[in-house]
């Protein structure tokens, strides 16, 4: 049977989830297609609702993880507990939501032999920072929300966490400080292509990071990666964690499972299709 999916999203540019999904589906032997969808704000309700008549499932980006969830039947797992969707399928019982964000940071970190453990340093408090802060909680880590731009989102995250873990240690630090830090987890977009110059971290942070992750995957060495790197810390970029998603989401459609070195392959392919299409 011939299977739709989209991803639902605005605006959506250059996206790489028709390569990662059509590439995934094909090592999974699924007959179908996965097109990009983007609706404006002033319709998403009226256009969501309809397209997911038409289609097998769907993901969801910015800005609508949240928006999609009041038009869903039901949330499943990390869905229901952070009320973010980044993944819909359409079954028989209705429209199920679910979120495969955090599957694909904490495989990101596993194979890169990135351990989440001890303190947690984050920057950034929106959409992926959420996710960060919360896994990193309910493995136990202590959660410092570094310098945030916005002190009150900050708070919010923070509350966020303490609900979802709640004997977990999650601050915000409004100053420089001295700890050592066990990771350090880049949720801002600050070092994106094109701006890639930009660094959201100084070498006195830097220097004290054992381990450091960019959410950014292009480009694919940031220059908070390289500075890291050049002070001694274990690193990883956001590329592994975009394609574990993506192979999250086939599984949760389709009940299929991807052998660990089809999977680095399409990280390596995805970053070669993404020199090419954002050249
Ligand atoms: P978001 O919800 O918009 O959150 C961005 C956060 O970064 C906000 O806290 C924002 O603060 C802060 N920020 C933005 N510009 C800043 C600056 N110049 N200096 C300091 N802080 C700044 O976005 P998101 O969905 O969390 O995405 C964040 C990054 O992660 C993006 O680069 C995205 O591409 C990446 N990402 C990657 C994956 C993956 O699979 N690899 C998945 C999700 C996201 P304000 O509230 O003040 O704006």
């Amino acid at each position: 049977m011939y299977a739709s999916f989209c991803l639902l999203g605005h605006p959506l540019g250059h996206s790489l989830s028709p390569f990662l999904h059509r590439r995934l589906m094909a090592l999974a032997a699924v007959d179908g297609d996965y097109t990009l969808q983007d609706i404006d704000p002033g319709v998403f309700s009226e256009d969501a609702v309809r397209l997911l008549k038409t289609v097998n499932g769907c993901n969801v980006t910015i800005p609508y993880k949240q928006a999609i969830v009041p038009l869903l039947d039901r949330l499943e797992g990390k869905a229901a507990l952070y009320q973010t969707v980044n993944t819909v399928a359409v079954t028989a019982d209705g429209t199920v939501g679910y979120n495969t964000d955090a599957e694909g940071f904490l495989q990101a970190l596993r194979r890169a032999d990135i351990p989440l453990q001890g303190r947690v340093r984050l920057l950034g408090a929106g959409g992926a920072a959420t996710v960060f802060a919360c896994e990193a909680a309910l493995n136990g880590c202590e959660v410092t929300i570094h310098k945030p731009r916005n002190l009150r989102a900050a708070e919010v995250l923070c509350a966020r966490v303490r609900d979802v873990a709640p004997h977990a240690v999650c601050r915000i630090a409004t100053e420089d400080d001295d700890e050592a830090i066990d990771l350090l987890l880049n949720a801002t977009p600050v070092g994106m292509h094109p701006h890639t110059e930009d660094c959201p971290a100084d070498d006195r942070l830097l220097t004290r990071c054992a381990a450091v992750f960019d959410a950014i995957y292009n480009p694919r060495t940031t220059r908070l990666l390289e500075r890291a790197a050049a002070s001694g810390a274990k690193t990883a970029g956001g590329m592994a964690m975009l394609v574990c998603q993506a192979a999250a989401a086939q599984t949760l459609w389709h009940g299929v499972t991807f052998r660990a070195d089809d999977i680095d392959t399409l990280i390596e392919d995805a970053y070669r299709e993404m020199e090419v299409s954002f050249a």
